[in-house]
């Protein structure tokens, strides 16, 4: 008489409860990676060669990843998780993993992965302490009409240049400070003073006026 095998334990679903997928399609989602575009081969001395995709991120970056590294669940992100693990790990008190998915996360990590200007020291500490520091100098969010703003755009991120800020001004046109007669305003407001029209300010500034020229009536 044989003895049957303990029946083999079921395979652990994946993380999102689904199964692992097996093959690779613009559309399909790999953790934080939605791939969108076929990229040229990845080739090794002639002697293999694997099919590679481009993927969004969820965090706005980008990334072209293996097709093997995507089945195999080694790459689920841009690179922006491994800065999440290393966080989560380190972090045993404020930010809890779930701060991942608060809108001021979110802001931070767009900060840091956009490029849109240098971020400083303090906001970028390793192991977490970036974020909370970005956290403790300028607070909640205080409601989703308010977004990240620096108050001068020449200047790199940093607490002295960032609020949360409601109505920002649209991206591409300047929020900028100028100097008139000794005083620091913004544009709308040395407008407003000057009586024309903040568009007219603009485009005159735009076109090379000087500061006194382009305020005059
Ligand atoms: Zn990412």
């Amino acid at each position: 008489m044989t003895i049957a095998a303990p029946p083999r334990p079921a395979r652990p679903a994946a993380p999102s409860g689904t199964l692992r997928a097996t093959t690779v399609a613009p559309g399909n989602r790999f953790g934080r990676l939605v791939v969108t575009a076929e990229e040229e081969p990845y080739l090794w001395r002639g002697r293999f060669s694997r099919r590679r995709w481009a993927c969004d991120c969820a965090c706005g970056g980008s990334a072209v990843v293996r097709e093997d590294s995507l089945l195999s669940g080694h790459t689920t992100s841009c690179g922006c998780r491994r800065d999440d693990v290393v966080r989560d790990r380190a972090t045993r008190h404020g930010a809890r993993s779930g701060d991942r998915r608060r809108p001021e996360y979110q802001a931070w990590q767009t900060m840091r992965l956009r490029g849109a200007a240098p971020v400083c020291a303090r906001w970028q500490a390793p192991a977490g302490r970036g974020f909370q520091n970005f956290l403790a100098d300028l607070g909640r969010r205080p409601s989703p009409a308010h977004r990240l703003v620096r108050l001068d755009p020449s200047r790199p991120f940093a607490p002295s240049n960032c609020r949360w800020a409601k109505n920002p001004p649209r991206a591409g046109v300047p929020r900028r400070l100028i100097t008139v007669r000794g005083r620091r305003m913004t544009l709308r407001e040395a407008a407003a003073e000057a009586g024309i029209a903040y568009a007219t300010l603009c485009k005159r500034l735009e076109r090379g006026w000087s500061t006194r020229a382009a305020l005059t009536p």
